[in-house]
């Protein structure tokens, strides 16, 4: 199979579209010669087939990525790093079009929402390159005889695992901060997703990067990404997915050789409404919290609470905004709503569905397919749930949400803080003291006060409890991708003077 095809995108844009494995800055067929399809969850039809990577390709691409840790690169200036990545910056902004056409056409996101995904992605990488310059160690004055400071080195070799719901936009949040911090990468795709991602693959050699230090593969979890979490060459991994998958990835980490591990996992986040919000807002921003990118989001804010004495008054406001989302095809100017990535997500949200039903809870609108072609579903609103529903316990990770009741303000942080997860929250009031005092009970990541999956690449992003390990973004992202060295120099004459 090539390892080019020309593709002309829905938006009119032609473009060569890489299909090869991205290793030591060139595009190779994998060893074994394996290809896959990805699908257009639009039409569900295959887009064209990308080459596979399994366990000796992973290798090759370590071996690619040490080399270049180990050889020329450790001697190129931090600055010059920092030039890399704002010019990778630049080459994303310069092909937004082509990239959010791809990301469209593979993931389904419409293409507005494409547009903001590179656009955030861009500035995520400008963002971390200048951090390149400014990763700073300590001198620390312990005594007159001796001289001590610490050295903030790359951790090494990292391996990145990232998903299919905003395939570019993890690229960025993974590749800046690692590249900032002068490691080499392996990074694997999602196999639902993998276009962008190649494709941003060969801006990476055009913005200078020399060979070996990003490496970019396409391949499946349970082959190539097991692959990444058991090499014992592999200094550190990060993943962003699910915790079925990132509790895998911590195993094989502990069986093999103790790499470092941070995980970016699932949640079921709470959005609590208190009788003093600005109520349209608040509909807004629970619309926006659930609905964008199609509820594929790991901070989606899934669990809706609603105080009693306006509950009946929400539903209905809320009802109405849900059903004015327009849902369709991503290349369609007015579509908020796409496909969900895959029919496996279909299936498993359908269940979901299903399961909310039988258990007695009430659709208030949604709870059914939309149209007869691609993986589209109604946005679903489920009313009537108590806290032991599944629909209420578990991510969905679709356009379903639950409204639940609450009567005092101890009532709802306690249903908030029930979850085994602890990713996002948020509060609406107009009250600043309820805001502060919510905000500090919750325990959760992220708190948003009157807003909701507002995320930005200077703000620390990550999970409480089971929702993972870490923090991506801003400048505590670094502290993943540096290990300190303590250097002590006696300065005296001999064995303790
Ligand atoms: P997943 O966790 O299986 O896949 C995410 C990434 O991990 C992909 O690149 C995949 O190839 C890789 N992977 C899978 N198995 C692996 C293994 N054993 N070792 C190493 N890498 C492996 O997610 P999914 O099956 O695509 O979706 C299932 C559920 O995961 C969703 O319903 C949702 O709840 C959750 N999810 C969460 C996020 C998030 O942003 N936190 C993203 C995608 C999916």
């Amino acid at each position: 199979m090539a390892l080019s095809q020309t593709i002309t995108l829905p938006n009119g844009i032609k473009y060569e579209q890489p299909l090869g494995l991205f290793i030591n800055n060139e595009f190779v067929k994998g060893v074994e010669g394996k290809t896959f399809e990805t699908i257009n969850p639009h039409d569900e039809k295959p887009i064209v087939a990308v080459h596979e990577a399994t366990e000796k390709d992973v290798d090759i691409a370590v071996k690619a990525a040490r080399a270049a840790l180990e050889g020329e690169y450790k001697n190129v200036a931090p600055s010059v790093r920092g030039r890399y990545l704002t010019k990778l910056a630049d080459l994303l902004e310069e092909n937004i079009e082509t990239l959010s056409g791809i990301e469209s056409l593979d993931n389904g996101k419409s293409l507005f929402w494409s547009k903001v995904d590179i656009t955030n992605a861009a500035g995520c990488i400008r963002y971390y390159g200048g951090w390149a310059d400014k990763i700073t160690g300590q001198t620390i004055d312990t005594d007159a005889k001796n001289f001590t400071y610490t050295r903030h080195e790359p951790v090494g070799v990292c391996g990145q695992i990232i998903p299919w719901n905003f395939p570019m936009l993890m690229w960025a949040w993974k590749i800046g901060p690692a590249l900032a911090t002068g490691n080499t990468i392996v990074l694997k795709s999602a196999e639902q997703t993998p276009l962008s991602a190649l494709f941003a693959a060969s801006l990476v050699k055009k913005a200078g990067f020399p060979p070996g230090v990003v490496n970019i593969i396409s391949g499946f979890g349970k082959t190539a990404g097991a692959a990444i979490s058991s090499h014992m060459d592999i200094d550190k991994v990060a993943f962003t997915g699910s915790t079925l998958v990132g509790r895998q990835i911590l195993q094989a980490a502990a069986k093999s050789n103790l790499k470092k591990v941070t995980l970016e996992l699932g949640g079921k986040s709470p959005n609590i409404v208190f009788p003093d919000a600005d109520i349209e807002n608040a509909i807004s921003w629970v619309n926006f919290g659930i609905y964008y990118n199609h509820g594929q989001c790991c901070c989606a804010g899934s669990r809706v609470l609603v105080h009693e004495d306006i509950y009946d008054k929400f539903i209905e406001a809320f009802k109405k905004r849900a059903e004015s989302n327009k849902v369709g095809d991503p290349f369609d100017k007015e579509t908020f709503q796409g496909p969900q990535i895959s029919q496996l997500q279909f299936d498993r949200i359908m269940g979901y569905i299903d399961e909310g039903k039988k258990a007695g809870a009430k659709v208030v609108t949604g709870g059914e397919r939309h149209g007869s072609q691609g993986y589209y579903i109604k946005p679903t609103i489920f009313a009537d749930v108590t806290n032991d529903m599944k629909i209420v316990q578990e991510e969905i990770f679709g356009p379903v949400c639950t409204v639940q009741k609450f009567k005092t303000e101890e009532e709802a942080i306690k249903l908030s803080n029930t979850s085994s997860y602890g990713l996002a929250s948020a509060v609406h009031t107009t009250n600043l003291n309820t805001a502060l005092r919510v905000s500090a009970a919750l325990r959760a990541g992220t708190v948003w006060v009157n807003t909701y999956n507002t995320l930005h690449y200077q703000v620390p992003f990550g999970g409480y409890k089971e929702s993972g390990i870490g923090r991506e973004l801003g400048s505590y992202a670094l502290e993943n991708y540096t290990q300190i060295k303590s250097v002590r120099v006696y300065l005296g004459d001999a064995l303790f003077g």
